[in-house]
């Protein structure tokens, strides 16, 4: 798989021709939902005039659909959006453009963000790029496959409880969720608000880092947004790593549990003590992801009326009628699904048995990561359950929520975690290990990454 510095120095031009010629060989992906073939064209003309420059110049990417950009609407596959063209672009985006990278294309993912399998896209899934009866996972599945088939050396994600993390397990290339507030979210489609993260994917740690720390930043457009800290980061200095007990168990599939112990010998290798640790709260993780996260869903999504912007259903008499059809029409089950939980526990009477109740265990979960990180300069664990599995393989909800038990801990405690590839199964399915920081450690994760990865 390609570097970016393999594009770097060369002509922008050639580069953008030769990723989209690549982006339609691997058509059959259902990878991309669009290409911004002129805008990119038009781009690398001025990068090779030297009229833009910096330090990705010349360099294409991808972004998953639900960042507005320019040159091909962004749908969030989803009907709600479908011929919606954005008016401005997400900041994340800018500060890679203003280094001169360029944007060649829009990923498929799940409706909205919501799902791990990118099955979910009103547009139909996306194939895993190492076995095509699997999926992508998800949700940002087809910005994982592009970079896997070495059609662009990065591509932008989200992830809200991992949506990053996980296709990036299944597909074979690092994916980076940040700490919560790293990296602006103005101008991209929200899920949900106290979770959502803007990462990446690429082929090496060295190259997220460097993606990551452009995106990196204060933007007075997203008051979450922390000032950067990305250069200013000590480097790990206990030199432990916990093992977190709970991912290791008979319910793990085999070869998962396999890769996270070889993982866990290379940072013995490099001088790291590591220690099986006890991350209790995990087991009601889900529980809360699957209350806090759909309440605010119900309440992000209020904003698709089908009267300022997005689907409007067609001959409706009433107000309401304009509102229940556009809605239904636009969502998919999954984001209804949702929205229906959400308002269910945001309802009065409701609120403090579930929503507050949730919020409270939080804290518990909390706590808990702050005990270990202590003692640990990070955690180690899978990133998921089982390899990629089959279409239709998690049909029913309530499993494929199951198979995010490893990602959301992570996501509701705001905490940076990288997946990193860690082989493949017998079968050839790639696996992927979670290494999980404090806050701000995050290119300190990054580097133990690199070190395991040059070892
Ligand atoms: N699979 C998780 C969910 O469905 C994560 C989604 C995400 O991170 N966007 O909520």
């Amino acid at each position: 798989m390609s570097r970016i510095s393999d594009f770097i120095g060369k002509s922008a031009v050639d580069n953008v021709k030769e990723a989209l010629r690549r982006a339609c060989e691997v058509e059959e992906y259902h990878a991309l939902l669009s290409l911004t073939e002129e805008r990119a064209l038009e781009r690398a003309e001025l990068v090779d005039k030297g009229e833009i420059s910096g330090r990705l110049a010349g360099v294409p990417f991808v972004v998953k659909d639900n960042f507005l950009a320019f040159g091909a609407p962004t749908t969030a596959a989803a009907k709600m959006l479908e011929n919606f063209n954005a008016p401005l672009q997400a900041t994340a985006v800018e500060k890679l453009e203003a280094e001169g990278a360029i944007c060649i294309g829009k990923a498929n993912l799940d409706a909205f963000a919501h799902g791990g399998s990118t099955e979910n896209s009103a547009f139909g899934p996306t194939k895993n790029a190492a076995d095509k009866t699997r999926v992508a996972g998800g949700s940002s599945g087809g910005s994982a496959v592009v970079t896997a088939l070495d059609v662009v050396p990065f591509a932008l994600g989200t992830d809200t409880g991992g949506s990053i993390r996980q296709p990036a397990s299944f597909n074979g290339v690092v994916g980076v969720k940040p700490t919560y507030g790293a990296v602006s979210r103005y101008g991209v489609v929200a899920m949900a608000s106290s979770t959502d993260t803007i990462g990446c994917f690429a082929t090496n740690a060295d190259d997220a880092n460097l993606v990551m720390e452009i995106m990196a930043g204060r933007d007075d457009k997203d008051m979450t947004t922390l000032p950067d800290f990305w250069q200013h980061q000590p480097g790990f200095t206990k030199k432990k790593i916990g093992l977190v007990k709970q991912c290791m168990t008979d319910d793990v599939d085999a070869a998962v549990r396999q890769k996270t112990l070889d993982y866990a010998e290379k940072l013995k290798q490099l001088g790291y003590d590591v220690e099986e640790v006890d991350l209790s709260m995990m087991q009601h993780s889900l529980a809360m992801y699957y209350i806090i996260v759909p309440a605010e869903i119900s309440s992000n999504l209020a904003r698709y009326d089908g009267v300022r912007y997005g689907h409007r259903a067609a001959e409706v008499k009433t107000l309401a009628e304009l509102y229940g059809r556009s809605r239904n029409e636009g969502f998919m089950t999954e984001n209804k699904r949702r929205i229906m939980i959400g308002s269910f526990v945001l309802s009065s009477g409701f609120f403090d048995a579930y929503y507050m109740q949730a919020q409270k265990a939080r804290t518990l979960l909390i706590n808990e990561f702050k005990q270990l990180f202590a003692e640990y300069d990070a955690l180690l664990m899978p990133v998921a359950p089982t390899p990629a599995f089959r279409f239709g393989e998690h049909a029913d909800p309530v499993q494929m929520y199951l198979a995010d038990i490893m990602t959301v801990p992570a996501s509701l405690a705001g905490l940076p975690a990288i997946s990193v590839p860690a082989g493949t199964s017998d079968e050839g399915l790639p696996i992927g290990v979670q290494l999980v920081g404090d806050y701000r450690s995050d290119g300190d994760l990054l580097k133990l990454a690199a070190e395991v990865e040059a070892a």
